[in-house]
């Protein structure tokens, strides 16, 4: 029998999801984003129930060619653009769109042979401060590429840095939303600048949505609003079982460096799972759990493949139990990723990134 540890992935919730992220934004196009392996997912096990977005965001042209590889048809788009001229061949094979962030990219699109014919995101540095051309630079970008014969659209974009915030006292994204709408006032094209925290908090004219985060159960803007807030469901659950239980007496210690010790008699579970499943080693002695469907603690350092739970409020569990370390259990009960991403000092994004490929994993529908 192998190793108990294993993720499912959930298309209801994933279904659902994308349906919550429709209800918001009901005049836009829905892109699921599916870049980093669809957050960790697997681009193949999100596919059947995100192939009803209308289009999908990724970075990598291996990714993109697997989303091909699976009759995608519709729009895909380069998140960061091409990374060489040669990349333009690809984006003409493969019908890819792309984002335009940076003057050597608009000069590779004027050196590629016609008739190639792209739709590009041109991408404008609203505050971020990471891609896409300055606000004074960005017309001049937009009238060049405007003027080639080898670009057939032109979408503008911009990405927002606060949408899940405030920032000096003020929503978010309104100072980047003034200084994107002073930029391309009069210029054609239509408009994609919303994430998943935008699409949720900020109603705003995106003509193309870019949503992430949201379409796998997790709450941009958490601990603000929680997934229950915004109806969202998990669509990864981490689950194990139960190994071993030990009996502790009053000042007995758990895991290496005996980091906790027991201040009377406890019984605790031995889970399988560890950093090297992906499970975060930083992730402290109180990190929700559940087991048997029960939300406990964690208790003691992550090991490499082990890890100890308080079984205090579970006493009947037993070897064999179930362990639950994000998600959903067998009965329904559930363990949102923000509440274990939180007590470890990070973000639902990196745990469910973070799982480790000796994790297997099952599709459940
Ligand atoms: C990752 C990414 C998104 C999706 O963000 P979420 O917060 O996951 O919704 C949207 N746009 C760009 C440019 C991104 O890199």
């Amino acid at each position: 029998m192998p190793r108990p540890i294993h993720a499912v992935v959930h298309q209801d919730a994933l279904t659902h999801n994308l349906q919550v992220a429709r209800n918001a934004t009901p005049d836009s196009q829905v892109f699921a984003v599916v870049k980093a392996n669809a957050y960790g997912h697997g681009i193949e096990r999100v596919y059947p129930a995100l192939s009803a977005a209308d289009g999908f965001a990724l970075l990598d042209l291996a990714e993109a060619k697997r989303i091909r590889a699976l009759g995608w048809t519709g729009p895909i788009l380069l998140l960061e653009g091409v990374f060489s001229p040669q990349d333009l061949y690809d984006c003409t094979q493969d019908q890819l769109s792309f984002t335009v962030h940076h003057l050597s990219q608009i000069e590779w699109i004027e050196r590629h042979p016609a008739p190639a014919q792209f739709h590009v995101y041109l991408k404008m540095n609203s505050g971020m401060n990471r891609l896409g051309f300055q606000p004074a630079a960005y017309r001049e970008a937009w009238q060049r590429l405007h003027a080639l014969p080898q670009v057939a659209s032109i979408t503008h974009m911009t990405h927002f840095s606060d949408a899940d915030g405030n920032r000096f006292g003020e929503s978010g994204i309104n100072y980047q939303q003034r200084i994107f709408e002073q930029t391309v006032e009069g210029l054609a094209g239509p408009r994609s600048i919303s994430n998943s925290a935008a699409i949720l908090r900020h109603p705003l004219h995106s003509d193309v949505v870019r949503s992430g985060i949201m379409l796998y159960g997790s709450a941009p803007d958490y601990p603000a609003h929680s997934i229950d807030h915004w109806t969202l469901k998990p669509t990864m659950s981490l689950r194990s079982e139960l190994l071993a239980i030990q009996d502790l007496q009053p000042n007995d210690t758990v895991g290496y460096g005996s980091s906790f010790m027991a201040d009377r008699p406890l019984k605790i579970g031995i889970v399988a799972c560890g950093y090297a499943d992906g499970y975060q080693r930083i992730s402290p002695t109180g990190t929700p759990i559940l087991v048997d469907g029960v939300r406990t603690r964690t208790v003691g350092r992550v090991s490499m493949d082990m890890l100890a739970v308080d079984l205090t409020p579970v006493p009947q569990a037993a070897v064999g139990s179930e362990v639950v370390l994000w998600g959903r259990s067998k009965t329904g009960a559930t363990l949102s990723i923000d509440d274990v991403a939180v007590a470890s000092g990070t973000v639902g994004y990196e745990l469910m990134c973070a799982v480790t490929a000796r994790v297997p994993f099952i599709i459940q529908t």
